[in-house]
């Protein structure tokens, strides 16, 4: 099971003019083995609901809820979250210099499972997904970030993604600064990462294009802080067609 319930969602973060109100209450459900998108212009806060499920200190929550499987979210500190099954794919991976690929994933899975994984199926695990990913076998002694490409750092969260295995994935923007190769790999990454039994994902974006090799099963229209819109995957090609026009001047 895995049912990520956020419920009317307020988020602030300070700022040397005082407190500033990002998130207006937003209400999202993603059943199990669903998956969602988010759209949304740039600034619309999409960032802002990732760092917050995720549990970024900078983000203070001022209302609303969030529950994994009707657990609190917002109750646990960040490695709880990733225990209880949430992982996020930033938008802009940080760079962890001296801990090389291999050794980080290999921390986060024993992290994450309670115990060390079995050395043997992990190395065999690990370059099977380095492979998958089109990522050279050397690239697992790499420091984690230093110097990737903007299609390294993604398939390498990919490559997490598929070794961690959560219930729940955020990917932010996880299609930004990839061209076309790089995005057919990503992308059947996550797709064989919902293959499996009952994993939700939510797909935050700002172009339509991953949501051609990703289909969602709901997409959401995300504008000035909140949902402006939700629909089916036809809601993704209306604003291909149209951008998000229709959204702005509505949520002005
Ligand atoms: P998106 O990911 O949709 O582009 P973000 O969540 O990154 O949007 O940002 C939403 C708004 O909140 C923007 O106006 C941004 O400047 C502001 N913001 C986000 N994080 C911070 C922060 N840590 N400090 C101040 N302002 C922030
Ligand atoms: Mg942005
Ligand atoms: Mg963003």
């Amino acid at each position: 099971m895995s049912t990520l319930e956020i419920k009317d969602l307020q988020v602030q973060v300070q700022t040397e003019d005082g407190p500033k109100e990002i998130l207006k209450g937003v209400t999202l459900t993603i059943r199990d083995g669903e998956t969602h998108a988010i759209m949304g212009p740039n600034g619309s806060g999409k960032s802002t609901l990732a760092y917050s499920i995720a549990g970024h200190p900078r983000y203070e929550i001022t209302g609303g809820s969030v529950t994994l499987d009707g657990e609190d979210v917002l109750a646990m500190s960040v490695d709880e979250r990733a225990r209880a099954g949430l992982f996020l794919a930033m938008q802009y991976p940080v760079e962890v210099p001296g801990v090389s690929v291999a050794n980080f994933l290999r921390t986060a899975k024993t992290a994450i499972d309670g115990e060390a994984p079995k050395l043997r199926t992990w190395v065999k695990d690990v370059n099977g997904v380095m492979e998958r990913m089109n990522l050279d076998a050397s690239f697992s002694q790499r420091s984690v970030n230093e110097g990737f490409s903007g299609g390294e750092k993604k398939r390498h969260e990919i490559a997490q993604l598929d070794l961690l295995d959560p219930k729940v994935a955020i990917l932010d923007e996880t299609d930004s600064g990839l061209d076309i190769d790089a995005l057919k790999v990503v992308s059947e990454g996550v797709n064989r990462f919902r293959e499996r039994e009952g994993k939700g994902v939510l797909l935050i974006t700002h172009y339509t294009r991953i949501l051609r090799y990703i289909k969602p099963d709901r997409v959401h229209v995300f504008v000035a802080g909140k949902v402006a819109e939700s629909g089916g995957p036809e809601l993704a090609e209306e604003l291909e067609a149209n951008g998000y026009e229709r959204f702005l001047t509505a949520a002005v």
